[in-house]
């Protein structure tokens, strides 16, 4: 729209005739005088319309709430004793001269102008478009943005380059169940959605970036117990030549800036963050999520927590023995004796790190293995045949062939974070169109049948459910 001025931009056209912009936030008949609280995705301003300007005062007394309207108007300053110090453009008024309806509105299943938070959630993601007008999720979504721009800003600053990797891939274990995509082409095959990069930015090593990183969309096929989002978001990094202690220093230097730069009002109880083994962990607080937090009631309070040396290995639900992060992280020195010789298993600790905020986990990472024989001797302990080690992860183990580096990294959960540093209850309150505790997602209905022509090309018939 041609000399359109952003209603937070106003203040610097006092006097003008100018152009806006955007939707009826609320409009108030008084009468004589109809005033039109005007919103854009900059704010809002309150616009008198006059009864003199006959033509835009007709239209005034039409238009409702959320309707869509262009108005030409002249920006004058409020007099003294009607100035509201508390708003935004408090100090100014725009007076109307000529109103054009873009388009209209049906009224909205619920009041945008409060807080939804007490609204049905079914609602509110069934009409998630409308949801997200509301003050406080434009809000979280636009903070969002400043995070992410701030960590890719951070990695730049430090030499880290971005890489995209699939996510039509092989899969790789992460402990939870994928997501399969069918092959068209090559019927009866699957692709599988990445539960993280994990594989690919160990590759990337091997490929000689030493530095990458990525925001990366994980999928997980879980029964999705509490928080979980079946697909979520990782600030995924990985480095070369790196020991454990520069990637926590490197770590926390990064949240502690992030605090500082973008969440000025919070404060970090301790640096450096305390740190803690899992066992100490285990038997001081009962738990590898401590809350540390030395008064919990104070919303601005975050208390950082390095849990180190996790076991490598523990038993699933069946006693078999798998492992506590995934199979690529290495062993500490003190312990390498024992992986190598498969001996006390559930006694060696592995060189994997997670950080924990205010008890919630916020990331897990590890100095991996890469050396070809100690990644097949891992592949050995949990019981994966030598046959299925080729299937599955043949890739890596043939690139460690080639002068793999030394390398580790970590990949800390950006919807998480968000959540804590913006005192939500939750992580759906920070991701634009997140999916129900049962993988739904009930704006679009995904996930919807799929057609008879797909079904056939794709090789693949439905069982229905008995
Ligand atoms: N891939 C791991 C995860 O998703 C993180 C890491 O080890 O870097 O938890």
């Amino acid at each position: 729209m041609k000399n359109r001025i952003y209603i937070g931009n106003l203040q610097k056209h006092i006097g003008e005739e100018i152009i806006v912009a955007g939707w009826v936030n609320v409009r108030r008949d008084h009468g004589k005088l109809i005033f039109v609280d005007l919103r854009d995705m900059s704010g809002l301003v309150q616009m008198v319309i006059l009864p003199s300007h006959t033509e835009a005062r007709e239209i005034a007394s039409e238009i409702r709430p959320e309707w869509v309207v262009e108005v030409q108007a002249k920006v004058n300053k409020r007099p003294e004793k009607m100035i509201n110090t508390d708003e935004q453009n408090g100090d100014i008024e725009l007076e109307a001269l000529s109103i054009k309806v873009l388009n209209q509105s049906l009224t909205l299943p619920f009041e945008i102008n409060e807080d939804t938070i007490n609204i049905d959630e079914e609602v509110r993601l069934k009409y998630r478009y409308l949801d997200l007008r509301t003050k406080r999720m434009q809000k979280n979504i636009r903070v969002r943005d400043k995070v992410i721009t701030f960590f890719r800003e951070y990695m730049h600053k430090n030499d880290f380059v971005e890489i995209e990797t699939p996510l039509l891939m092989k899969g790789t274990p992460e402990g939870s169940r994928e997501y399969l995509v069918p092959s068209r082409i090559d019927q009866g095959k699957f692709y599988a959605l990445p539960q993280s990069p994990q594989q690919y930015k160990q590759l990337c090593m091997v490929a000689g970036f030493e530095k990458y990183f990525q925001i990366a969309r994980c999928m997980r096929d879980e029964d999705l117990r509490g928080d979980r989002q079946p697909e979520f978001t990782q600030l995924d990094y990985e480095m070369s030549f790196i020991t454990q202690e520069e990637v926590l220093q490197f770590t926390e230097k990064m949240f502690i800036e992030l605090v500082e730069k973008l969440f000025p009002e919070k404060k970090i109880s301790k640096t450096p963050f305390t740190r803690t083994t899992y066992a100490e962990s285990m038997e001081k607080y009962g738990s590898d999520k401590p809350d540390l937090r030395e008064n919990k009631e104070d919303k601005n309070e975050l208390a950082f927590v390095w849990i180190i040396d996790f076991p490598m290995f523990e038993k699933d639900e069946d006693g078999k023995i798998t492992t506590t992060h995934h199979p690529f992280c290495s062993a500490k020195e003190e312990d390498k004796k024992k992986f190598m010789d498969g001996e006390d298993l559930l006694s060696i600790r592995a060189n994997s790190y997670d950080l924990v905020l205010n008890g919630f986990e916020l990331s897990s990472g590890s100095i991996r293995i890469y050396e070809q024989e100690l990644q097949e001797k891992m592949f050995d302990l949990l019981g994966i045949s030598k046959e299925e080690q080729q299937s599955r992860f043949g890739h890596i183990l043939e690139a460690f062939k080639y002068g793999a580096p030394p390398h580790g990294g970590f990949a800390p959960g950006i919807d998480r974070i968000l959540m804590l540093l913006l005192g939500e209850p939750n992580i759906r309150e920070v991701i634009a169109f997140p999916k129900t505790g049962e993988a739904k997602e009930l704006m679009t209905g995904a996930p919807t049948p799929a057609n008879k022509k797909q079904l056939k090309e794709l090789g693949i018939k439905i069982q229905t459910k008995k």
